[in-house]
């Protein structure tokens, strides 16, 4: 190897050396989707981040797991079909085959491991068992709460003090709380609620428990990352951190924690309110087999920082792809490294813009440069790009040509010449070209 990786530790503050517990087996848990709608591109930054870090690991180590958990029970799940009249395991099975299918189009490779928390159940009431017996959480009314107070350094990944938080949260405090940072690990299921019995009667887990079970279960008390979105530091993987600490005797519950940053929609901060919601589905739809550039576009930031997403971004990102694709047509990288490069770029905290503009070198030499060609489709495969075999074929389907045609028409009506403009580039970057008429728009393949 000719670096080594380093990683910036949220737990630390600092980027580290990566040592892994064990040299021969790396461990890795992210923490996955609440299936019961479709995932915004927001939700795909923490999976495709996570993908490019797993496949470099897979590169530099004989043995990787890499585990992600599936929500499948969450009062979210259940407002959802009470809304709909749809029953729960019809939601979550839908929405996890719609979530795995829409990230694989993303080139993110399906995790080894995908724990959902309804099958995990038993060790959930277990490891609360544990934590009642350890003088950690109590019961009250059904409920049973972790007792933040009864941990001594609760709040070592946020900074968050527990003084500040109990003054933070003064108003409100449910009457079953000892404490007002204390949190739920179970509660009581009404009737028509989802429930499972316990010790503590019919009730169901609180969402952070799942994840610090599904870790001990798959891999035992400590693993080597933990992973997911600046939002979820807290109060969730504090909480991790606290319920796993505390039935461990203090064991960590993983040595690197790793965050990334937030996404924002053309400088805007995404919300239904803003009209900027944008779904991995549409966008697919939309950007029809070029998932690629989607990878691309959220990975032009570095993972840390925050990323600015649009769909021009996403056109940009395809122009590129479509370069690379050119260059490499009838290339067989069988056998071929990735360039130093690019893995020297990656093993500096996975900085992916650096790893890009390395991948843009290597393609400048690979105008004239057989080993070039081979090298730039060797190492952006290892970044999960260059995998399509079939990346120029436009879109079969007339269909959602004229569906799209049809969109840029109303959007013309409406004079959003943004939104008609959008879609006539779509169509280009598809090879489709639009003629307007007096009697409306046609099309041809350029
Ligand atoms: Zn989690």
């Amino acid at each position: 190897m000719t670096s080594t990786l380093r990683i910036y530790n949220t737990l630390s503050k600092q980027k580290e050396d990566f040592v892994p517990l064990n040299p021969d087996h790396v461990t890795i848990y992210v923490c996955g989707p609440t299936v019961y709608n479709y995932a915004h591109v927001g939700n795909a930054r923490p999976v495709v981040v996570f993908d490019l870090l797993v496949r470099l690991l897979r590169h530099d180590y004989a043995s990787v797991t890499y585990a992600r958990n599936i929500t499948d029970i969450d009062d979210k799940i259940i407002e959802a079909s009470q809304d709909t009249g749809v029953p729960i395991s019809e939601i979550t099975e839908k929405f996890t085959r719609i979530y795995e299918t829409d990230m694989a189009e993303l080139n993110a490779r399906l995790p080894d491991i995908r724990p959902h928390a309804t099958d995990y159940i038993a060790q959930m009431i277990s490891m609360t068992t544990s934590l009642v017996n350890k003088g950690h959480a109590y019961e009250k009314d059904g409920h049973v709460l972790f007792s933040v107070p009864s941990m001594e350094n609760y709040g070592e990944l946020s900074g968050r003090k527990l003084d500040d938080m109990i003054a933070g949260a003064r108003v409100e405090v449910a009457d079953y709380k000892k404490n007002a940072a204390d949190f739920i690990l179970w509660k009581p299921s009404t009737g028509d609620q989802p429930g499972w019995d316990s010790p503590w009667g019919r009730g169901r887990p609180g969402w952070h428990l799942e994840c610090s079970c599904m870790i001990e279960d798959n891999f035992g008390k400590t693993i080597d990352i933990h992973g997911g979105g600046l939002d979820l530091i807290f109060p969730h993987h504090e909480n991790e951190i606290a319920q796993s600490r505390c039935v461990h005797d203090g064991a960590p519950l993983a040595n690197y924690w790793m965050h990334n940053g937030y996404l924002t929609v053309e400088g805007e901060k995404m919300s239904k309110s803003l009209g900027n919601f944008v779904t991995v589905h549409e966008l697919l739809e939309e950007f029809k087999g070029k998932g690629e550039a989607i990878r691309l576009c959220l990975l032009s930031a570095h993972y840390r920082q925050p990323v600015d997403f649009s769909r021009d971004g996403i056109l940009q990102a395809q122009k590129q792809l479509d370069r690379w694709y050119r260059l490499t047509e009838g290339v067989d990288a069988e056998g071929v490294k990735a360039h130093d490069s690019i893995l020297e770029a990656l093993r500096d905290d996975l900085n992916s813009p650096q790893a890009v503009a390395a991948l843009n070198s290597i393609a400048k030499q690979a105008a004239h440069d057989l080993l070039a060609k081979k090298q730039l489709k060797a190492s952006a495969n290892l970044f999960g790009l260059l995998e399509a075999d079939d990346w120029f074929a436009t879109t079969d389907h007339d269909g959602d040509i004229e569906k799209l045609i049809s969109e840029r028409a109303e959007a013309k009506k409406n004079k959003n010449f943004t939104r008609a403009d959008e879609i006539r580039n779509i169509l280009s970057a598809q090879g489709i070209a639009l003629l307007d008429g007096p009697d409306g728009t046609t099309w041809e393949r350029k």
